[in-house]
């Protein structure tokens, strides 16, 4: 029988009037032909830019010889995408998977494991944050723990404890004998591009030691060159003991890894967690072309460079419009600017002028373009931003 008001897809995103076609670098293009700049890159996904070369050729090569061969064999690209980020690491071995939500699970599991293994068997609970997001999952909206995901979908998993956001002492209160591990993303996404210190990272760290804890970061948002290092607790002193990786990873196709170190995965054996198609031929040989990319020699460092501008004359608009930008947060191509109207309706004037951008929580608009953009593009960006500021700074002075 058919519903008539329940239309053939799913309605779970409330999706705005444009279909795309395709896209050219830092450019996507509608039916119509008209031209976007993509500064949201799917949200944090196309890290490349679109159709860009060497991953068409990479994806191409690879789609001649094999799609999909299941786990039970050897696969060689994801071999050698396990062998390059271990190499570039604090981790000894990688597990594969499709999305982000699907190796925070890994990551859960394992840390279970590893203390269950110990003779430990009481320690699974996880200590999160407040504001965190980890996914659609079950487990995962339970351990990100925010009423607007988790409504209706209740009871959500048991074992996460979540404390205020950058806290130390709250964090601490919150381990008992059955905590498992600490889960943070180094920036928060999703809610609303909000950095944690360095020193409060280092803080965890020696805690986990402490207390026999592991360790993990969700670094799917902010991992994979976004912050200007190839992973964003570089810029610490620190390294985890697990972490997440999806989004970037594939530049657009889908694949999200687990990475760990022996110790942190020593409970995990034949048979104990899997996926159909993790890890897939097809995949691995995308991811490994962003890895040629982001590890050729200065590329980092221009995203750095690129970024460094792109903030300068973001402060100096945020000068211009106090009362539309009332704050600039995040590192790298991973900004945040928290707005005085509604994040929403800035990024929808925006996209009526041929501009993409992702609203996000604590009404933050997500700034996050790909990793190849020039300064055309930041002329081109900051040309458009400042069009839409002046529109809505107007209105505010008419009110
Ligand atoms: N973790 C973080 C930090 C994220 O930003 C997201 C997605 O936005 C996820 C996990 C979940 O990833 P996915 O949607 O691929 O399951």
């Amino acid at each position: 029988m058919s519903n008539a008001a329940m239309p053939p897809l799913l309605p779970v995103y409330k999706r705005a009037e444009v279909t795309f076609e395709r896209g050219e670098g830092a450019y996507l293009f509608d039916r119509a032909g008209r031209r976007y700049l993509d500064f949201g890159s799917g949200i944090a996904v196309t890290l490349l830019g679109h159709a860009h070369p060497h991953l068409v050729a990479v994806l191409e090569a690879q789609a001649e010889k094999l799609w999909h061969c299941s786990n039970l064999y050897g696969i060689e690209p994801q071999q050698r995408l396990a062998e390059r980020l271990v190499a570039h690491s604090f981790a000894d071995t990688a597990f594969f998977c499709n999305s982000g939500a699907e190796a925070l699970e890994c990551a859960i599991k394992m840390a279970r494991r590893f203390h269950h293994e110990r003779g430990q068997t009481e320690r699974h609970r996880i200590v999160t944050f407040e504001g965190a997001f980890h996914g659609r999952t079950l487990a995962t909206i339970s351990a990100g723990g925010q009423d607007k995901y988790l409504e209706g979908f209740r009871p959500g998993l048991p074992g996460f404890d979540a404390v205020p956001f950058g806290d130390i002492e709250k964090v601490e209160a919150a381990i008992g004998a059955e905590t498992a591990a600490i889960l943070i993303e180094p920036i928060q996404g999703e809610g609303g591009i909000r950095a944690t210190e360095p020193a409060f990272l280092e803080e965890l760290r020696q805690l986990c030691d402490e207390r026999d804890l592991l360790l993990i970061l969700d670094e799917v948002q902010c991992g994979m060159g976004r912050t200007g290092r190839l992973f964003a607790y570089e810029w610490t002193g620190m390294t985890p003991d697990i972490m997440a990786l999806a989004k970037g990873l594939g530049g657009g196709f889908p694949i999200g890894a687990c990475l760990a170190t022996a110790r942190a995965a020593s409970g995990m054996a034949p048979g104990c967690h899997g996926s159909t198609f993790g890890g897939n031929p097809l995949a691995c040989a995308v991811a490994n072309g962003v890895l040629d990319v982001l590890l050729a020699e200065g590329f980092l460092e221009q995203v750095r460079d690129v970024a460094l501008r792109l903030r300068g004359e973001l402060d100096q608009l945020a000068a211009a419009f106090p009362g539309v930008v009332q704050e600039i947060r995040g590192q790298g191509l991973l900004l945040g600017l928290r707005c005085g109207p509604p994040n929403g309706d800035i990024s929808a004037e925006l996209m009526a002028r041929g501009m993409l951008a992702v609203p996000a929580g604590e009404n933050v608009l997500r700034l996050l373009p790909p990793l190849i953009i020039e300064q055309r593009h930041i002329d081109e960006a900051i040309g458009t931003l400042h069009e839409v500021f002046h529109d809505f700074a107007g209105r505010e002075a008419a009110q």
